[in-house]
């Protein structure tokens, strides 16, 4: 049986799958890179069609394993790669950029980010992702790590307002941005793009999710999945390096958690009761 993925749609009109495939910690060593392009194939075949990667990832070692998964496939594929904040003024972005693109050996991004806030001025790091738009190298722009306060400063700049997305933790077990910036997205139609939404697999070990997932005949990683992309306007980008991992987590598209399993995921990953500051890795 094959299930289809649900797309939402950027701003833009694209369209992206609500389950994608992370790309963290893949290129670190020679010795797993086969394991790690066969699952992201796998995750390809089984219609996840995005790929989240950086330049920073493996120091760009990430970006050539995605490169070797998406050879031959190119067009399938929603590749998302991001510029590093030490890197992100207006010439800056734009050389990161060409680098990405050749490590991934591909003309075109369809979505590059701003991997985290520092000092360069916003306004620099707009202008160098405006003109890679322009010039057709990228699809899309967005950002991540942003809270509210930084969203509010980038959509008052000139173009500020075409950001398509802000790449945020968000799980179970960090669910701060639904007392704010969540909320806020929805508002301004900015979809949130989840990482980390087994929060980096320690999840799996939680015993109130076992519970949870045996009731519902899942795994606790399905469970999770599915509670991150039920929401409107969400989507996730799990990273799995396990062939095993990709289809267990494909699986996800096919739970719908009940008003019980949600109340008890609420009593157990408690929602926040006010504001925090942005959780990141
Ligand atoms: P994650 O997706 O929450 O968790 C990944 C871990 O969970 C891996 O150890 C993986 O194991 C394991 N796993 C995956 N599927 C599983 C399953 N079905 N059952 C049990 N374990 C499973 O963590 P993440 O890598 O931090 O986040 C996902 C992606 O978000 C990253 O790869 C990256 O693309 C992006 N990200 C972005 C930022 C940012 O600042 N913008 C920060 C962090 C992450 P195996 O690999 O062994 O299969």
């Amino acid at each position: 049986m094959t299930t289809t993925v649900p797309t939402i749609q950027l701003p833009s009109g694209d369209s992206i799958p609500v389950l994608g495939l992370g790309a963290w910690m893949m290129g670190e060593t020679a010795r797993s890179k086969q394991d790690e392009v066969q699952a992201l194939r796998l995750g390809l075949d089984l219609g996840m069609n995005l790929i989240d990667t950086a330049e920073l990832y493996a120091s760009g070692g990430s970006e050539l394993v995605v490169a070797e998964a998406i050879a031959g496939r190119r067009d399938e594929v929603f590749l998302v790669s991001k510029v590093m904040p030490n890197n992100a003024t207006r010439k800056g972005t734009i050389a990161a950029c060409e680098k990405s693109l050749k490590r991934l050996n591909t003309d075109r991004l369809d979505l590059y980010l701003l991997h985290w806030r520092d000092s360069v001025p916003l306004r620099e790091t707009l202008d160098g992702l405006v003109t890679l738009k322009r010039d057709g190298k990228i699809r899309n722009w967005g950002v991540s790590n942003f809270d509210v306060d930084d969203m509010e400063e980038l959509l008052a700049l000139p173009g500020g307002k075409d950001v398509a997305t802000n790449q945020v933790m968000y799980n179970l077990r960090r669910r701060g941005i639904e007392y704010a910036l969540l909320p806020w997205s929805r508002k301004h139609n900015i979809p949130i793009m989840a990482y980390s939404p087994l929060d980096q697999g320690h999840l799996m070990r939680s015993s109130e999710l076992m519970h949870i997932a045996e009731r519902n005949g899942a795994t606790p990683a399905q469970i999770a999945l599915a509670w991150v992309i039920r929401q409107p306007g969400v989507f996730a980008i799990p990273k799995a390096a396990r062939e095993a991992h990709v289809r267990d987590n494909m699986k996800a598209l096919s739970i719908t958690l009940n008003d019980d399993d949600l109340a008890e995921l609420d009593r157990h990953f408690r929602p926040p009761s006010k504001k925090k500051p942005l959780e990141m890795t």
